[in-house]
């Protein structure tokens, strides 16, 4: 399917459900997703709390806990975890508003990637709200380390992941991945890379009660040099390619999309979770543009088509953007 222009925020055409087990917990639940028609973004709604204080907004400044997975909290304290894949698939398919249901802590896992979601979601559809859709348009870099690990976002025109990681485990290595999240990109190479594991760590992980669920169906385990699962790698370099499933998930609690080049290496959900705040408390390195005003100004889309474009609306675009003042 492909896409319709992405100026104005969507929200999916009708529910859609899923059923299955939290990597970490376990447990199994049950989460829908929700249409929403208001602009507010993506919010979860813990259905079991019974005090009512369930809702939790998908956004930065809920981000709890980034040990393994990204965990969301509310003011309540109530929380939801392991939320990356399914998020990065919602910005993926384009949807900005949706309210989703789950009846338990942990979103279920899955296969490991996030394709359970994108293909339900592309098989729904999705329907305009008929508000514009806002951008973060970064103008200065803005960056974090720790150690040898580092995650920065530059200035650039379009919205773009590179990330590499290295691992002492031979079927890993050193890998490294870009890509433009234009058209299908995010769909066609990054959707399906399944999150992975260590037969050394699993263990290890257990006693500390996390990665109950995780098994040989949800999850890439890798022996040293090997691949444990029978049916393999779905692409040579599908770690890398899940290590920018997992940033494109943590960077949309930013709440819009990004335009500008992430660019990080051996970066994780907590050096992420730094980089999103930094963004924040770095008002004066970026604006607020809608989709729109940006894709007027620059003479094209940002899916990579020609838009329309003549030197009087770019002008005026450019006026719009900088009388104002940043909201
Ligand atoms: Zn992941």
């Amino acid at each position: 399917m492909r896409r319709t222009r992405n100026v104005e925020q969507r929200t999916i055409k009708q529910g859609a459900s899923f059923v299955g087990i939290g990597l970490h917990t376990g447990r199994k639940t049950t989460l829908t997703v929700r249409p929403s028609h208001d602009t507010g973004g993506i919010f979860f709604l813990r259905t079991d709390v019974e005090s009512g204080n369930g809702l939790i907004a998908a956004r930065w400044y809920n981000v709890s806990d980034t040990t393994l997975s990204t965990t969301i909290t509310n003011n309540h304290g109530v929380s939801v975890s392991t939320i990356e894949h399914l998020m990065a698939a919602l910005m993926g398919c384009g949807i900005d508003n949706a309210l989703i249901e789950i009846d338990g802590p942990e979103v279920p896992i899955m296969d490991g990637s996030a394709e359970p979601f994108t293909s339900t979601f592309e098989k729904y559809g999705t329907v305009s709200i008929q508000a514009p859709r806002n951008a973060i348009w970064i103008q200065q870099p803005i960056e974090v380390c720790e150690g040898d690990k580092y995650a920065l976002i530059l200035p650039y025109p379009k919205q773009r992941i590179t990330l590499s990681i290295d691992f002492p485990q031979a079927a890993i290595g050193s890998q490294t991945y870009s890509i433009e999240l234009e058209n299908e990109a995010f769909l066609d190479n990054i959707a399906r890379s399944r999150t992975f594991g260590f037969t050394e760590q699993i263990k290890q992980l257990q006693r500390r009660g996390m990665a109950k669920g995780g098994s040989l169906k949800n999850a890439i385990l890798v022996d040293g040099g090997q691949v444990i699962n029978p049916e393999g790698l779905r692409f040579k370099d599908e770690f890398v390619r899940h290590k920018v499933l997992d940033a494109f998930g943590d960077l949309s609690l930013a709440g819009v999309p990004i335009i500008g080049h992430y660019y990080a290496h051996k970066a994780g959900h907590s050096l992420n979770k730094r980089l999103i705040q930094k963004l924040f408390e770095s008002r004066a390195a970026w604006t607020y543009i809608t989709v729109n005003e940006y894709e007027q100004m620059m003479g094209t889309t940002l899916d990579g088509e020609k838009s329309h474009h003549d030197k009087v609306s770019s002008e005026t675009a450019l006026h719009r953007i900088f009388s104002r003042s940043n909201r």
